[in-house]
């Protein structure tokens, strides 16, 4: 079956007590056994839910991978991931995370005990260094966010697997229908469904899913004894997203194009980081290892930071408002609201400059959109 279709079908066959074609949202908190542990697969739904089993399977099929979790936020599936570890235990990653990782590591994870650095360039030679001295994970985000800066995941894949290390990758910028990390050698892909998959900025959840089945089991321990399981509404609603993900995808990244092309040629702009752009440092290695480009592009403006501000407020059509991934085109200031949890002096290393804009562009007509940031320019 091919991607399309795996979106619409797998894990959603016709119910077999109804005929119902849509999944029913099976809201049970409990499920009545014919004798003591005599059941049909589920007797309480934090520990397994059929709604939330259905979105599971799906997330494992468009993945490639062995099995999937539901969270209910991508930070709980993150949390389920460092919580298999050990105090002690390395992390080496980059800085060029989500905010919300890199406060996770630092405020909660280190403090708990575990080590964490920081790779500063995204090149393999570097994460190859700081693996000398080994460690049990290695997590990274490819394009990252707000940089959209390309991480070569197969190279990656064969340096953490060389340091003994798991390969972690957070897959939500490019999703799982431009790119699928476990095929390039992952060993975790992690996603907030909250943003592509779910596509329509009404459900917040997240999703772990394993190459192999062995790495699950800590996982579905982990996801029933601390807790944070999504709704059986929440699976629903984030399915139903999915169905449509291949179409949307498709129009966020020809959108995301056009609308980088035409602001790289406008006199106000300054810079535009887009890897679907030849000129962008990635370009090769997302061509190689994306099947599209996605819909996030990041523009920085002539002029001072407070211009950004100003073109953010003029706005009409894009919303001004953090996250990403929906139909509705979005904007917003990363250095005052994505990644205002980073210390200043390590957003501006990283390139996050103040005036950097960051626009998700969305499945609206182009031209609409394109007028809407012309009139904001001007
Ligand atoms: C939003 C986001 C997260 C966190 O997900 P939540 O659903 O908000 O908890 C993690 N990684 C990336 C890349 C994100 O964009």
């Amino acid at each position: 079956m091919r991607f399309e279709t795996k979106a619409i079908h797998v894990g959603q066959p016709p119910d077999p007590s109804t005929g119902a074609t849509v999944l029913p949202i099976h809201l049970s908190s409990t499920f009545t056994q014919e004798a003591p542990c005599v059941h049909k697969g589920f007797d309480y739904s934090r520990s397994g839910n059929p709604t939330r089993k259905a979105l599971e399977e799906c997330l494992a099929a468009l993945e490639e991978g062995a099995a999937a979790a539901a969270f209910a936020s991508g930070l709980a599936a993150e949390t389920a991931i460092l919580s298999q570890l050990q105090p002690g235990d390395r992390v080496v990653t980059t800085p060029h995370v989500y905010g919300g990782t890199y406060r996770l590591l630092e405020k909660i994870f280190r403090p708990w005990g575990l080590e964490v650095e920081y790779v500063p360039d995204v090149s393999i030679n570097a994460f190859q260094t700081h693996l000398k001295n080994g460690a049990k994970l290695v997590w990274v985000e490819t394009p990252t966010n707000p940089m959209l800066s390309i991480i070569d995941l197969a190279e990656l894949a064969k340096v953490a697997h060389g340091a003994n290390a798991l390969l972690v990758v957070d897959n939500t910028f490019a999703s799982p229908y431009f790119q699928r990390p476990i095929a390039l050698g992952a060993d975790f892909v992690i996603h907030s469904t909250t943003k592509y998959l779910g596509g329509h900025s009404d459900v917040v959840g997240g999703a772990v899913i394993t190459a192999r089945s062995k790495l699950m089991e800590g996982i579905r321990f982990y996801q029933n004894a601390a807790g944070a399981v999504p709704g059986p509404f929440e699976c629903w609603l984030t399915l139903r997203g999915m169905k449509t993900l291949g179409i949307r995808m498709e129009r966020h990244q020809s959108n995301a194009l056009e609308i980088a092309t035409r602001l790289l040629k406008h006199p106000k702009v300054e810079r535009v980081v887009y890897p679907g752009l030849d000129c962008h440092p990635g370009y090769l290695v997302a061509k190689r290892q994306m099947s599209g480009f996605s819909g996030m592009v990041s523009v920085v403006l002539r002029g001072n930071s407070q211009d950004a501000t100003k073109v953010l407020k003029r706005l009409k059509v894009f919303s001004l408002a953090e996250s990403l991934g929906g139909v509705e085109s979005l904007a917003e200031l990363p250095a005052l609201m994505t990644h205002a949890s980073i210390p200043a002096k390590v957003r501006n290393d990283l390139g996050i400059v103040d005036g950097l804009i960051r626009l998700s562009i969305g499945i609206e007509h182009v031209e609409d959109l394109w007028e809407d940031l012309k009139q904001a320019l001007e």
